[in-house]
């Protein structure tokens, strides 16, 4: 198998050896398979990490990214189109203001940020099974059992910043009376609605009972929808599950494809980014101490601006575009999942929305590097999106791919059938 792949990718091999002195990138080892694709054709199911949303080049984000190169894409004065984004964002996701970074992990990083310098209080509450991009705090997949603060376990990451960062296991009653007793510390509790890496756990009563008591005791509840937001709907999970978080981080889908991190919720929280409200003409000012966050690239315009027409297109669509690509992921999931129970019951998909997952127990695993054999490339991390170019005809050639990889990989013994 990985000979086959070695061959078929023996471009990719070149490039990659060509440029590793200089050009340090973890995703060259991943798993120890990982090579750049080239000269291939690909249905592609990792789509730019979920931050694809419409397809590759789509040609009015494309339009509209050159349009604004062809007038200016410095940075310095603040970009007018930042206030103007900022506003939209607000009254889709119904939060009260908005800010903009560079990624999600940097919008991570200030929603804790400010969630401490508000609440005046030093501990996040974050949990097993999330992935909030590689913010230091949080960087680890593992705690000391016994007081349940998240341990080093990553080169580079060590202990000292992650002594105000405590683990538990999503849903856990165990993270409820944690933080009942000791919410006098707690800043912030911070969650990944429904996470990526297991989409079928919807906790929405587990949810509720984190809004209610993070409400009762001045926490601020922190939903990470840099991959739910604007995807499972255009209010995300907030939206999705009528629960209103006090700050909520965006990134990926948003940006168009171009880099981008987003710090919505209350102005209580918020206003620690600018002092608050106040205007020109009269004596107001500034009243909230702020805490410090900034970025060169912050408002970039061409995010900006591929942002806005990310907005324009799914708000001309009325909520159809998404509602459509969730039921033809719903669908294929269906069908994908008979398929397997009557043929390969060890392999089923699991879903939320247009994020999708293969599960593969044990050798099953070899089901990635046969689908990249078929014409099919997943990422490393598993994580599958539909976009709106994965139309019906390119879900069927996708079933039968997927088809053609269990019985290849059945024929040589790898994984069985039922009998
Ligand atoms: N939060 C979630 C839920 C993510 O999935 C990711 C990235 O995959 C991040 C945060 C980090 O975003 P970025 O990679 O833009 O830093």
């Amino acid at each position: 198998m990985i000979q086959k792949l070695s061959q078929k990718h023996s471009l990719s091999k070149e490039h990659t050896q060509k440029f590793r002195k200089p050009f340090a990138l973890n995703r060259n080892v991943a798993g120890f398979n990982s090579k750049t694709l080239h000269n291939n054709k690909y249905i592609d199911l990792t789509m730019g990490f979920g931050s694809i949303l419409f397809g590759h080049n789509y040609a009015p984000i494309r339009k509209a990214i050159e349009a604004q190169l062809a007038k200016s894409w410095s940075v310095g004065p603040i970009s007018p189109l930042a206030g103007k984004l900022a506003e939209k964002i607000a009254t889709l996701t119904q939060t009260e203001r908005v800010a903009f970074f560079n990624s999600g992990t940097e919008s991570i990083m200030v929603a804790i940020r400010i969630a401490k310098a508000v609440t005046k209080k030093k501990y996040i509450v974050f949990f097993k099974g999330a992935y909030h991009g590689t913010f230091d705090s949080l960087l680890t997949l593992k705690k000391d059992p016994r007081t349940n603060i998240a341990k080093e376990s990553i080169p580079g990451i060590t202990q000292s910043v992650l002594n105000e960062s405590y683990l538990f296991d999503y849903g856990s009653e165990e993270s409820i009376d944690f933080i009942q007793k000791n919410k006098d510390n707690i800043a912030g509790v911070l969650v990944e609605p429904v996470q990526s890496r297991n989409p079928d756990f919807q906790p929405i009563s587990f949810l509720k009972d984190l809004r209610r008591l993070t409400e009762e005791n001045d926490i601020a509840l922190i939903f990470d929808e840099v991959i739910t937001g604007f995807r499972i709907d255009i209010g995300g999970c907030q939206k999705h599950f009528n629960i209103c978080a006090d700050i909520v981080t965006y990134g990926k889908v948003i940006g168009g494809g171009l880099p981008i991190g987003v710090v919505a919720g209350k102005s209580k929280y918020l206003d620690a980014i600018d002092g608050g409200f106040w205007q020109y003409g009269d004596d107001s000012f500034p009243q909230v101490k702020s805490t410090f966050v900034a970025g060169t690239f912050c408002h970039h315009p061409l995010a900006m601006v591929a942002s806005l027409k990310v907005l324009e297109i799914l708000e001309s669509s009325d909520g159809k575009f998404l509602s459509e690509l969730n039921l033809r992921t719903t669908n294929f999931c269906l069908r994908m999942n008979v398929f397997f129970k009557e043929n390969y019951p060890k392999l089923s998909m699991v879903h939320f929305g247009s994020l999708f997952r293969f599960v593969t127990p044990g050798r099953h695993k070899e089901l990635y590097s046969q689908l990249l054999l078929n014409g099919v490339y997943v990422w490393e991390g598993r994580n599958c999106f539909f976009s709106g170019a994965h139309t019906e005809e390119v879900i069927e050639s996708l079933e039968e791919k997927i088809k053609l990889s269990c019985k290849q990989l059945s024929d040589r013994g790898i994984i069985k059938t039922k009998i």
